[in-house]
């Protein structure tokens, strides 16, 4: 077995109105948890991998973990390099052995991100690998990627099919209200419901309709599209953690996208929250654990579970490799 494109995917994906998870990794157990879960519910699933998750366990780690994963789990596999922000890390990585690379060229103006995703595109297709653009700007805070409110923006349907047909681009990503981070919305942007907690404004289902509309059987990518799920929260914040306030997308939105022309859904902080809800109820309960794997193990099943439970109550994906 071998790491896959996503091209396969995608296509029985928007065929079944399902979408693909998205899973960011940056070690073992983290790599373990999330293809375990895609194992055991028979959904195909992507690795992904930002600059700064490469920077912190290198390349020829990651790659490694991520064919160790497809011997042991035995699921179809894409690693995925996450916001690429310029031709020479996709080319890395393309070089590397990736199967799928993100240029995000949104914050440059129409014209400069069509040529550098369109260079992008040439370069993968020649060695086996596709390719994800975006058009619009999400707000928020991931890794290297910093957009304030004031400088995000959504997509305009007008522009994707020019933009889809001059780079030759296999997936695109847009901006209808999703956000980076576990931090999303500001209060004054959102509601608060019964229990206190912030209720972010609706994702632009008109944008995503009109869009589909343009590009039919296009594959669509959601960033930013965490739920932020309040049960770590606060058991976080309970913990001693301080995560005020941290809001994410509420999941039955994400499943009525995955229903739609969206194939792929990027979920990243949620994993950051298990982890952290995992280690930090070992060391509040057991504080004479000092051995790694003690308070690993329990965030790795905590990561498991709630990828688990993405693939069948989110995504939809489960059983897909049986189909
Ligand atoms: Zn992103």
């Amino acid at each position: 077995m071998a790491l896959v494109t996503t091209t396969e995917m995608f296509k029985k994906a928007y065929a079944g109105k399902y979408a693909i998870g998205a899973f960011n990794i940056n070690n073992m157990e983290i790599v373990q948890a999330i293809t375990e879960a895609a194992g055991e519910q028979r959904s195909p699933v992507i690795l992904q991998v930002s600059a700064g998750a490469r920077k912190y366990a290198k390349h020829v780690y990651l790659m490694a973990l991520a064919k160790a994963a497809i011997e042991d789990s035995g699921v179809d596999l894409a690693l995925h390099l996450d916001h690429g922000a310029d031709f020479e890390i996709c080319k890395s990585c393309i070089d590397g052995g990736f199967s799928s690379v993100m240029i995000d060229g949104s914050h440059h103006s129409f014209e400069d991100n069509i040529a550098l995703t369109k260079k992008v595109v040439e370069y993968a297709h020649a060695h086996g690998c596709v390719v994800e653009g975006e058009l619009g700007r999400l707000a928020g805070i991931e890794d290297d990627v910093k957009v304030s409110a004031a400088d995000s923006s959504y997509t305009q349907p007008d522009e994707v099919e020019e933009f889809v047909s001059r780079t030759g681009v296999d997936s695109l990503a847009i901006a209808i209200g999703t956000s980076h981070g576990a931090y999303k919305f500001t209060a004054d942007q959102c509601t608060r419901n019964a229990d206190g907690v912030l209720v972010p404004p609706p994702l632009r289902f008109d944008i995503l309709e009109e869009i589909e509309k343009r590009l039919p059987g296009f594959p669509i990518v959601l960033h930013g599209a965490s739920s932020v799920p309040q049960e770590y929260v606060k058991e976080i914040n309970t913990l001693g953690g301080k995560l005020p306030d941290a809001v994410g997308i509420p999941e039955e939105q994400l499943r009525k996208a995955a229903s739609m022309a969206v194939c792929k859904i990027n979920i990243d902080s949620d994993i950051r929250l298990a982890m952290t809800a995992g280690i930090r109820r070992v060391f509040n309960e057991e504080p004479q654990v000092f051995d790694p794997r003690e308070y690993l193990k329990v965030a790795r099943a905590e990561v498991k579970k709630m990828v688990a439970h993405k693939i069948v109550d989110v995504l939809g994906s489960n059983g897909a490799l049986d189909k």
